[in-house]
């Protein structure tokens, strides 16, 4: 089975000649599969319509925000109520308040937050936050963790297993990546050398408690526990960077999820409801030392505006209500998972509604692991799916998403689809 795409090819090419690309955002042009991207007219619980009219079951979601599916009813009419009364202030409203209280009653860590409007926003503020608390310079990352484009957090490992980061991206000058260090997902050896060369220079270490931008990767048994340690132990602010996590694995995330409270947490996409907001908070002695409370400068003149309140706080008082979503969304999950095992897919890592399936032999626990994934195969796969009137991401290091609305008869329709 094939789709017609002929206004999607037609839009894609006008896009090219006007945006670098023909994309806001490089992933959604299709380049790693090889194909050009659809178009969306409209979507609407699990389904996501082109404007050639094709209907597909979407596991994007968004990359993550859509948790309670498209256009939920109850967040759209929040939405537009806010609307009919001004969509930017630029001066304080109730609606931040009760965003900042509901995310403090779900997260224990958060005893102080702040808004911002986009996931980037959010850990380049914490990570500077976390300079200014503890008076260092350095931060420590891991590889495949993503935490947004500004730039100190754009590199990669260079050469050798300990070393200073090198950008991974043209245009990052290398001066920023020298104050980050990298170290490998899930190998405690690799954080132990590090600390035990720089430990007292770092004033953060930033991490993914479930890394899901190198495809999904969880965390060892024992892992996030150990960060917890060792930055206690030198002084360094531990900052889980939630942005897909946060009110996705649980309701207290996955700080709750796995029984491990960092410093500080960084969090979007479902906190948003589909808007662009984003919030970092954590340890109230560290929030102090924000401007204009404290001497480190961040603001933002869209930072919490009232649309996009409307839409997280909406978002986030249905999860509240009904915490069951969480079983449902997993236990959707835990069949595609068994779907694909069963169909002889030898990878699929799966934390709750997250999931990733790697087209490799190995065990994948980090990203070495990862990039040994077979991405031909994956854009086969991608294909077979799209043509088929399923739509998930379009690259092999991406998640795969859940929502409460996708029905038993889109992971029946999935399922049959994964096997044929
Ligand atoms: C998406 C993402 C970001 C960046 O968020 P944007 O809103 O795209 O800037 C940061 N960290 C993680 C873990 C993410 O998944």
């Amino acid at each position: 089975m094939g789709i017609t795409t002929i206004q999607s090819e037609q839009l894609f090419e006008k896009a090219q000649t006007l945006m670098p690309g023909g994309v806001n955002s490089p992933v959604r042009a299709f380049k790693a599969v090889g194909r050009n991207p659809i178009f969306i007219d409209h979507a609407m619980g699990s389904k996501i319509v082109d404007v050639d009219g094709n209907e597909y079951i979407d596991y994007v979601c968004s990359w993550g925000p859509g948790i309670l599916g498209h256009a939920h009813p109850i967040v759209i009419d929040a939405v537009t109520k806010a609307c009919a009364k001004g969509l930017t202030f630029g001066a304080p409203t109730r609606r931040e308040s009760e965003l900042a209280e509901l995310i403090m009653a779900a997260v224990p860590a958060i005893e102080m937050v702040r808004l911002v409007s986009s996931g980037t926003e959010a850990v380049m503020s914490a990570v500077r936050a976390a300079r200014g608390y503890t008076g260092r310079d350095l931060i420590l990352k891991f590889t495949g963790c993503y935490h947004g484009h500004s730039d100190g957090l754009l590199v990669k490992s260079g050469s050798g297993l300990i070393t200073n980061a090198v950008p991974d991206s043209a245009g990052v000058p290398k001066a920023y990546t020298d104050c980050t260090l990298v170290a490998e997902y899930n190998n405690e050896e690799s954080v132990r050398e590090l600390f035990g060369r720089y430990g007292e220079s770092i004033a953060a270490l930033v991490v993914e408690p479930v890394a899901a931008n190198m495809g999904v990767v969880p965390p060892e048994e024992g892992f996030l526990q150990f960060l917890r340690d060792i930055t206690t132990k030198y002084g360094t602010v531990l900052i889980f960077d939630e942005v897909i996590t946060g009110f996705r694995l649980s309701i207290g995330g996955a700080a709750q999820y796995y029984g491990v409270k960092p410093d500080l947490i960084t969090m979007g996409k479902i906190i948003g409801g589909g808007m662009p907001l984003a919030a970092y908070g954590g340890r109230k002695d560290i929030m102090e030392v924000i401007s204009p409370l404290g001497s480190v400068y961040q603001a933002g003149t869209l930072s919490g505006n009232p649309i996009a309140t409307a839409a997280g706080l909406a978002t986030l008082k249905l999860l509240m209500d009904d915490q069951d979503i969480y079983k449902r969304i997993d236990d959707k999950a835990a069949q595609l998972e068994k779907a694909y095992i069963s169909a002889g897919y030898k990878t699929v890592n799966r934390v709750g509604s997250l999931m990733s399936v790697f087209f490799t032999d190995r065990q994948v626990s980090n990203y070495n692991d990862a990039a040994t994934s077979d991405t031909k195969a994956y854009a086969e796969y991608f294909g077979h799916m799209l043509d088929n009137g399923i739509n998930i991401a379009p690259s092999q290091f991406e998640a795969m998403f859940i929502s409460d609305a996708h029905t038993e008869d889109d992971i029946r329709k999935t399922i049959d689809t994964i096997r044929s």
